[in-house]
C-alpha cells in the first residue's frame, strides 16, 4: 500500500518522498484507525488525506471551514487531474444536486464540504448509498470548545458518520492543538489517543522576537525599507489600525496591499492575488487573512499588536519561511494592548468561555515577558516538555547582562500575599510604589510594611517586572470577574530563598505610537 501512496505522491504531485508524519498518518488511514494528525502549518496535512483519497475505492470526504481555502484546493486538485468537487453556500440547489448525482455515479474523488451543509436533510440523503472510505476533518481544532476557533456546525460531523454502514475511517487534521484540545477531538471523533500522529512543531528556520517600548509604525516603516525584496505579512488586531499602518507604508513608495472584513470582497480578492503574485511585497491584514494561503517565501510576519493567545499566533507567524529559508516572527508588544484583548474576549464571547480565552490570553502576555528561549517557549505551550533552545530567538541573542533582582521579587511576592492575595496586578503596584490613590488608601494599604517598598520604580516597571514574574511562574493569575494575582509554589521557593531570581530586565526607549486603538 505505502509503494503505491509514494507512486501517487511522484505521479501527481511530483514529490519523490514523504515529510515526517504523512507516511505514519497515511499508514495508519490504509488500516482503518481513525487518526488525529497534528502538525504545523505548511506540515504537509492536506496530503494525508489526498493520497488515501486516491488510492482508495470511493469518494472521501473532506470537512472544510472556509469557502475560499475549499476552492483553493479543490483548484489545485483538478489542475493536478484529480477529480475534486465542493459543497458550500456559494451553490445553489441544483448545482449541489448536480456534484451529488457525480458523486453518486463514482466519478468524484475528494468532496469537500462546509459544516453547515451537513445540518439539510436533502444533502445527508444525497449521500446515501456512496461509498465513503474516509472522512477528513480538515482544521478539526473547530470542533472544541477548547480551541481558539469553535464552530458548533462541526459538530454535526458525529452525526453525519452515522449514515455511512461500512463505518468511514476519520481523519482528524489540525495545527493548533493544545492536549486539552487534542483529547476533545479524539473523544467526539472516536480516535484512540494510542492514534495521534505528531510532528515536531519546532520550526528551525524561524526566528521569534518580542520587541517592546518601541515606535511602532515607525518600527514598521524602518524595518520594511530595510527588507523591501522580501514578501511579509503585517497583522494587526484591529481593521482601523490596518487601514493606518497600510496608509502609512503606501505613503513612503511602499508596495503594499491590505485585508480585512470590513473591505467589499472583490477589493480584498485583488490584494490577496498581488500579494500571493509577488506584485506587491508587503500585506496588511487582521486574523481575517492567511487561512489556506500557499505562499512560501514569505521572509517575516509581524504582529503589530498582541495575538489574542499562542494558537492564533502560532498558526499566524509559522506562514513565514515555508520553503525552509530562515525568517523573522516579531511581536510588538506594548502592555496596553491586553486590555484591547480583554476587551475583544468580552464583547465577542458567550460568558462560560471568557475564563478560558482570558487564561490563553495570559499566555500570550507571559511570552511577551519570558526571557527564555521564545521557540521552547511555544513548543512547551504546546505540550512538548522535552524541546531544547533554538539558539537564534531574540532572548536567546540577547547579550544583555543579567541582573539579581530576587530582593525585588522578594518584596512583591510578600506585598502581593500582605493584600490577601485577592487583588491584581495594578492595585499591587500602586502599593509597592506607595501611590496616594483612593482605593489604596480604603483598604488601609498604605499601613502595610511593604507599601513603598519599590518607591524608586515608577507602577509601570512594577508591573513589568509582575508580569516577568507571571512568566517565570513566580506569581500566578486567577481568572475571575477581574484577574487576581497568588503565590504559586514557585514564588514560595523564592521567598524561602531556596532561589534566586536573574532577569535581563526591560529597556523602555521610546513612547508607543498615538494612533494605537
Ligand atoms: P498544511 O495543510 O499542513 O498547512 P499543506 O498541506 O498546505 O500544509 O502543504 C504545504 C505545502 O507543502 C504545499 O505546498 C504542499 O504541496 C507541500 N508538500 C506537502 N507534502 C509534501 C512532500 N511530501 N514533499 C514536498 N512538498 C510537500
Amino acid at each position: 500500500m505505502l509503494e503505491q501512496a509514494r507512486k501517487l505522491l511522484q505521479s501527481h504531485f511530483g514529490y519523490d518522498s514523504f515529510r515526517i508524519g504523512q507516511e505514519q498518518a497515511i499508514t495508519q488511514v490504509f488500516d482503518g484507525q481513525n487518526t488525529i494528525c497534528v502538525m504545523p502549518t505548511g506540515g504537509g496535512k492536506s496530503m494525508c488525506y489526498q493520497i488515501p483519497a486516491l488510492a482508495m475505492e470511493g469518494t472521501t470526504i473532506v470537512v472544510s471551514p472556509l469557502i475560499s481555502l475549499m476552492k483553493d484546493q479543490v483548484d489545485a486538485l483538478q489542475a493536478a487531474g484529480i477529480p475534486a468537487a465542493a459543497i458550500n453556500s456559494s451553490l445553489d440547489v441544483y448545482e449541489v444536486r448536480e456534484i451529488l448525482h457525480e458523486v453518486q455515479m463514482g466519478i468524484v474523488k475528494l468532496l469537500y464540504i462546509a459544516p453547515e451543509r451537513l445540518d439539510s436533510e436533502m444533502f445527508l440523503d444525497g449521500l446515501q448509498g456512496v461509498k465513503v472510505p474516509l472522512i477528513a476533518v480538515d482544521e478539526a481544532h473547530c470542533i472544541s470548545q477548547w480551541g481558539h476557533d469553535f464552530r458548533p456546525s462541526y459538530r454535526l460531523i458525529s452525526r453525519m458518520l452515522e449514515i455511512f454502514p461500512d463505518h468511514p475511517t476519520v481523519l482528524a487534521l489540525t495545527a493548533t492543538a493544545t492536549p486539552q484540545v487534542r483529547e476533545d477531538i479524539c473523544r467526539i471523533l472516536d480516535i484512540k489517543e494510542e492514534n495521534t500522529v505528531i510532528t515536531g512543531f519546532e520550526r528551525a528556520n524561524l526566528s521569534f522576537s518580542v520587541i517592546q517600548g518601541q515606535d511602532r509604525e515607525r518600527f514598521i516603516r524602518d524595518y520594511v525599507q530595510k527588507n523591501d525584496k522580501e514578501a511579509g505579512i503585517i497583522y494587526a488586531a484591529t481593521r482601523k489600525t490596518v487601514d493606518s499602518v497600510f496608509e502609512s507604508l503606501v505613503k513612503r513608495g511602499v508596495k503594499a496591499a491590505k485585508y480585512h472584513a470590513g473591505m467589499p470582497d472583490d477589493e480584498r480578492r485583488l490584494g490577496q492575488e498581488r500579494f500571493l503574485n509577488d506584485e506587491v511585497t508587503v500585506m496588511v491584514a487582521t486574523n481575517a487573512f492567511g487561512m489556506g494561503i500557499d505562499k512560501s517565501n514569505i521572509r517575516y510576519v509581524i504582529h503589530y499588536q498582541l495575538p489574542k493567545n499562542m494558537e492564533s499566533y502560532y498558526q499566524e507567524a509559522g506562514r513565514a519561511g515555508r520553503d525552509g529559508l530562515p525568517s523573522e516572527c516579531i511581536v510588538l508588544y506594548a502592555s496596553q494592548d491586553v486590555q484591547t484583548q480583554r476587551f475583544l474576549i468580552d464583547q465577542a464571547q458567550d460568558p462560560s468561555r471568557i475564563p478560558g480565552e482570558l487564561k490563553k490570553l495570559q499566555g500570550m502576555v507571559d511570552y511577551c515577558h519570558t526571557e527564555n528561549c521564545l521557540q521552547q517557549f511555544i513548543i512547551q505551550y504546546f505540550g512538548d516538555g522535552s524541546a531544547s533552545v533554538c539558539g537564534h530567538c531574540g532572548n536567546c541573542v540577547d547579550e544583555r547582562e543579567s541582573q539579581d533582582v530576587t530582593e525585588d521579587v522578594q518584596k512583591v511576592l510578600s506585598c502581593v500575599i500582605r493584600m490577601g492575595q485577592k487583588f491584581g496586578k495594578t492595585m499591587t503596584a500602586q502599593v509597592l510604589t506607595g501611590s496616594r490613590n483612593k482605593k489604596v488608601l480604603e483598604f488601609r494599604f498604605d499601613k502595610l510594611s511593604t507599601y513603598g517598598v519599590l518607591k524608586h520604580m515608577n507602577s509601570k516597571e512594577v508591573s513589568n517586572l509582575i508580569e516577568f514574574m507571571i512568566s517565570q511562574e513566580l506569581l500566578a493569575v486567577e481568572q475571575g470577574s477581574f484577574p487576581t494575582i497568588y503565590v504559586p509554589d514557585g514564588g514560595r521557593d523564592v521567598l524561602l530563598g531556596k532561589r534566586r531570581v536573574l532577569r535581563k530586565g526591560v529597556v523602555v526607549t521610546k513612547q508607543i505610537a498615538a494612533n494605537d486603538p
